[in-house]
């Protein structure tokens, strides 16, 4: 029998609750809505300092004078402007090399949308098991719809994959919300549709096969060398990796010396929490490719 691990769950949880409370106390505090109205702009009196030195979310966030900001938010400002404003490069060497090395971790350790549609996936289990989940099938179009994006930025000039950023999305509403007293009904419409429709039909339909943003990210971690690894000598074949994997990349097919579809994998880790000989592990190196 293997080693009992610390379940990467809990961990990743951690961090997603701090990212989702992040982006609802950044906009909270920063601008401070008790003392805004724009009564009093109209009379003349500017709204409060901020209380807090943070500003952003997950597409750019500022500490103070320290900047970091998503990868694609950088590609998306490059491709848009056809410029380069140097300190950018400066604010994206941390986020891209997380991404190179680790690959798209973001969506599933940090993206507050990931997280809700996490959860959501048990109200998609609970209408499996009580017979109110309609299925279809639908082909991955995430790096189709990233390429159209990045090729409507460069044609007419604007931030188009930071339109279509879920993350970013939700941290605009609360933006809304919390500075203007007022939601979008785009943005809201966007998060209840596809919460509605993953909860009855095809599940973790946006991550799976719609995403912009993950399509991009999965592209730039293609080579990552943070991946899951199995033990073959330690499979009982009990299946209980491929019924957890959110994308059903049916990670036992490891054991049998099959790829799996790595561009896809998100290090989430679930399938490695649930083994219960521990044969699936993170590794850091170069994956093999398996000799055919
Ligand atoms: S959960 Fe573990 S033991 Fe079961 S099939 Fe997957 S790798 Fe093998
Ligand atoms: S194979 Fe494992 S680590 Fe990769 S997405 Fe599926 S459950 Fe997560």
């Amino acid at each position: 029998m293997g080693r009992k691990k610390l379940k990467a769950l809990y961990i990743r949880r951690l961090v997603q609750l701090i990212v989702l409370a992040g982006i609802i106390l950044i906009p909270f505090y920063s601008q401070n809505p008790y003392q805004w109205s724009p009564s009093r702009i109209v009379l003349g009196h500017l709204p409060p300092p901020r209380v807090l030195p943070v500003s952003g979310d997950t597409w750019a966030i500022s500490f103070g004078n320290f900047t970091l900001i998503h990868p694609l938010a950088f590609v998306d400002y490059i491709v848009s402007t056809k410029s380069i404003y140097l300190p950018l490069i400066g604010a994206v060497v941390i986020p891209l090399v997380l991404t190179l090395l680790l690959g798209r971790i973001f969506c599933s350790w940090l993206c507050p949308m990931g997280f809700i549609f996490e959860l959501n996936q048990k109200i998609n289990n609970l209408m499996g098991r009580i017979g109110l989940r309609w299925s279809f099938r639908i082909r991955d179009y995430r790096f189709v719809f990233f390429t159209i994006l990045l090729i409507a930025a460069f044609f007419f000039a604007i931030p188009a994959l930071s339109v279509f950023d879920p993350p970013h999305i939700l941290a605009r509403e609360f933006m809304f919300i919390f500075t203007h007293h007022q939601v979008s009904l785009t943005g809201t419409l966007f998060i209840l549709i596809f919460l509605l429709i993953e909860a009855f039909s095809v599940k973790r339909l946006w991550c799976n096969r719609l995403c912009p943003s993950g399509g991009g990210l999965s592209l730039l971690g293609a080579k990552r060398v943070l991946n899951i690894r199995m033990d073959k000598e330690l499979c009982i074949k009990c299946g209980k990796c491929d019924d957890a994997c959110p994308y059903d990349l049916k990670p036992m097919m490891l054991s049998e010396d099959r790829e799996i579809d790595w561009l896809k994998c998100d290090n989430c880790g679930l399938c490695r929490d649930v083994c219960p000989v521990s044969a699936i592990s993170y590794h850091l190196g170069m994956r093999k490719r398996i000799e055919k």
